[in-house]
């Protein structure tokens, strides 16, 4: 019998990325000002759903109390002040932000988990439903990005097909026909940039894609120079080579 595989979504997107890297390691770098922001927007969707309206001071409360529990900020001594005052400022950014799109769209379904089966890799993940108070008839799945911004059209990752995929198979639920939209699509939501753009791939091509990446974990690990590498915590592919990151902080996020 297969061995079913569980894999988060954005454990994924990092394995994609260089499959040699994740090797030994499940542990992914991540941005404090992203994990604060998601559990700020966890928070605030589920307080706007059971009927609240949290204050712009409420909410940045929440999300300064998560960031007191960050390595970042223990480690506060340690980073030149610089650098610890711009993610401040990033993170006042983005409790403006969460609340801006918050107020401006409808909730149609609170954060919730999803798996996601695709070639015996069982895709894990979780967002919010929302929609444009503008756009009654357009259902899209949250997806926040933070820092990666070298766009001029949006580039996709992994983690949007799986929430496409996922947001497909849920809108076509006849138990989800009271959503009454008649398009779906992946916001990515910059936390702490005045940026954003949806992601509205067709359904087969997402599947295609999710098959391949599935594919790369099912199969032979091969490592994939990029500039990545900068900040690879364990040069995988170059056991001769001693050179570690300085810095996991300034990753670029894919997530
Ligand atoms: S240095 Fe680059 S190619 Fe080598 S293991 Fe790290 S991320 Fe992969």
């Amino acid at each position: 019998m297969p061995v079913i595989q569980l894999i988060s979504e954005r454990a994924l997107a990092y394995y994609l990325e260089c499959p040699m890297r994740s090797a030994g390691s499940i542990i992914m770098p991540e941005s404090p000002v992203l994990a604060c922001a998601e559990e700020t927007a966890r928070w605030l969707i589920a307080e706007i759903c059971g009927g609240r309206q949290p204050s712009a001071g409420e909410t940045r409360e929440f999300y300064d109390a998560q960031w007191k529990r960050t390595a970042r900020f223990q480690s506060r001594g340690s980073i030149p002040l610089k650098d610890y005052q711009r993610l401040v400022l990033e993170g006042v950014r983005a409790c403006r932000r969460l609340r801006d799109i918050m107020w401006r769209c409808e909730i149609i379904e609170p954060v919730a988990s999803y798996t996601l089966p695709i070639g015996g890799v069982l895709i894990t993940g979780g967002y919010a439903v929302l929609r444009s108070s503008r756009r009654k008839k357009h259902a899209f799945a949250l997806y926040l990005r933070h820092q990666g911004v070298r766009i001029k059209r949006l580039v996709p990752d992994i983690v949007s097909f799986a929430r496409r995929l996922d947001l497909a198979n849920r809108w076509t639920d006849p138990a989800n026909r009271h959503w009454g939209v008649q398009s779906i699509g992946v916001m990515h939501f910059w936390a702490s940039r005045d940026l954003s753009a949806e992601h509205t791939s067709d359904r087969d091509f997402a599947t295609d894609v999710l098959h391949g990446a599935v594919g790369v974990v099912t199969g032979n690990p091969f490592s994939i120079p990029g500039d990545h590498c900068r900040f690879c915590p364990t040069r995988a592919c170059r056991p001769d080579d001693v050179a570690r990151p300085r810095d996991t902080e300034a990753l670029p996020q894919k997530l």
